[in-house]
């Protein structure tokens, strides 16, 4: 079946004018997700990918299960205070205000080669939060994984140093 059609359209959820993308019935069915899992890990199955880095909350259920199918270590990143360990940390922009991302300090390492995924790439600003936490330790980044990307608001351009792979395009 069209990964597509695992997708569901919740119009004005979080709020008026935003159209979320309800990933749960992809999650839900075995066969969708695990073509969404495999199909990811064929594009990257020669990079050579050690850590597979992904955020809180969709970020680890994807994260998880590439990480098993590269043979990956997986590394969490969070909002502030969740990790228990010394920690680094990445701001970035949101409609209003600053958010931040905190990774462990000795999660990642200059050998490493990161594979960083979330579910949905929209204006970018998270994905290049994950891009400074993993780069900022000397590890190369094999590039970036998205279920889907909101191709209209443009977070490609904030990643353009990298491989960037996204398996629905939203125009
Ligand atoms: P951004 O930093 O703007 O690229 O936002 C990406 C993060 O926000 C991802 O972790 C997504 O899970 C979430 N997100 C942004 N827009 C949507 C949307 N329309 N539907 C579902 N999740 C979204």
């Amino acid at each position: 079946m069209n990964l597509e059609s695992y997708i569901r359209d919740i119009p004005d959820f979080p709020k008026e004018g935003i159209v979320f993308k309800d990933i749960t019935p992809l999650l839900a069915s075995p066969e969708g997700f695990r073509q969404a899992i495999d199909t990811i890990a064929e594009q990257f199955a020669d990079a050579g990918v050690t850590k597979v880095l992904g955020a809180e909350a969709r970020g680890f259920i994807f994260g998880g299960a590439l990480a098993y199918k590269l043979g990956a270590g997986f590394i969490p990143a969070r909002k502030p205070g969740k990790l228990p360990w010394q920690t680094t940390k990445a701001e970035y922009a949101l409609e209003y205000g600053i958010d931040t991302l905190e990774m462990h300090l000795d999660a990642i390492g200059p050998d490493d080669v990161v594979l960083i995924v979330d579910d949905v790439l929209a204006t970018g600003g998270t994905a290049a939060a994950k891009t400074e936490l993993a780069e900022c330790t000397g590890a190369r980044i094999a590039g970036l994984a998205f279920l889907i990307e909101l191709d209209f608001l443009g977070g490609r351009g904030k990643l353009t140093d990298h491989k960037v792979v996204s398996l629905i395009h939203v125009t």
